[in-house]
């Protein structure tokens, strides 16, 4: 079983033919609103690929809020742990995409800043020792320490994805690096956790384990990733596609490894997967729309 604790937004996106600079007006496309939020596509992500999926998070008692109960229904994914906060806002991404592709994007975090651990109290009823519990970093960290601390205490395997990454990295980053099993990061987020200058990712996702994960995995997205674990380090290529949008490659990454360990997978196997999903996941438009299913993923992987 794959369980979720992260963010649930939706996304209102927009296309114009150029950025408005400060104070400017333009013009654009119809508006298009679409679940997402890190916390959210990865949970999709993984149920999208067969795994058995539970997701907590929080809504507003708003209109949005009714839209993403909706979309997380319609994935297969349960209501029973999406907490409604009433009197908040649900958390929006407004995002403004030009014709070349550049974005700029606000996120308003509404109810996903309201998921304390008042709202987990179900959780240790969830997880179990074959259980991987996927954390992100919008929600308040402590409510991803007191997620953590229970998967440590039911014997389940902590999947962290440190993104986003606060600037500056807070002090209770250290702990709840503590308490996870498997930290996925991106190049930016493993040079800023690390603090030290460096494009030797192998001895980078090798020296966040001694921040506390038994295994780091740093993706290099069209070089696929790396990581390190008590066996040693190993890269692993990216698969060679023709990419459209690299949003969402991330999220569909982390869905597919948590799927794949749940699963009973290896690591490196689990990172292949990943692999597969991240790359699948930029040859289409979109973040949660272009998330693989498994035989999306199956067919993929045999050509
Ligand atoms: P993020 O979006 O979090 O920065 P990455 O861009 O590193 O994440 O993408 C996650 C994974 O998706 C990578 O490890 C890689 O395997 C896959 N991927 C991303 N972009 C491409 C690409 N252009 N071609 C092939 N695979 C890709």
């Amino acid at each position: 079983r794959v369980v979720v604790v992260g963010s649930a937004n939706l996304d209102l996106g927009v296309a114009v033919p150029h950025l408005p600079t400060p104070g400017e007006t333009v013009l654009g496309d119809e508006v298009a609103a679409r679940p997402g939020g890190k916390g959210s596509n990865q949970a999709v992500a993984a149920r999208r690929l067969g795994a058995d999926t539970l997701f907590f998070a929080a809504v507003g008692d708003d209109r949005f809020g009714a839209d993403v109960r909706a979309a997380l229904a319609a994935e297969g994914l349960p209501p029973d742990h999406l907490t409604t906060v009433a009197g908040i806002a649900t958390g929006v991404a407004l995002i403004v995409v030009d014709t070349a592709g550049e974005n700029t994007v606000v996120v308003a975090p509404g109810a996903n800043a309201r998921l304390t651990d008042d709202a987990l109290a179900a959780l240790p009823a969830t997880l179990s020792s074959d259980a991987v519990l996927v954390l992100q970093l919008e929600i308040p960290l402590a409510t991803c320490l007191a997620a953590a601390r229970h998967a440590r205490d039911a014997g389940a395997r902590v999947v962290l994805n440190a993104a986003p990454l606060p600037d500056p990295v807070p002090p209770t980053m250290a702990t709840l690096l503590r308490h996870v099993d498997v930290l996925v990061v991106n190049e930016g987020e493993a040079l800023r956790l690390a603090g030290v200058p460096t494009t030797d990712w192998a001895a980078l996702a090798a020296g966040l384990r001694t921040h506390g994960p038994a295994a780091c995995v740093i993706t290099l997205g069209e070089r696929g990733a790396v990581h390190a674990d008590a066996v040693g380090v190993t890269a692993h290529a990216a698969f060679p596609v023709d990419a459209v949008d690299t949003t969402g490659a991330g999220d569909s990454f982390v869905g597919a490894l948590a799927a794949s360990l749940a699963d009973g997978q290896s690591l490196p196997e689990a990172v292949h997967r990943g692999c597969a999903a991240g790359a699948l996941a930029t040859t289409r438009m979109g973040a949660q729309s272009a998330l693989p299913t498994r035989a999306d993923l199956d067919r993929f992987r045999a050509t």
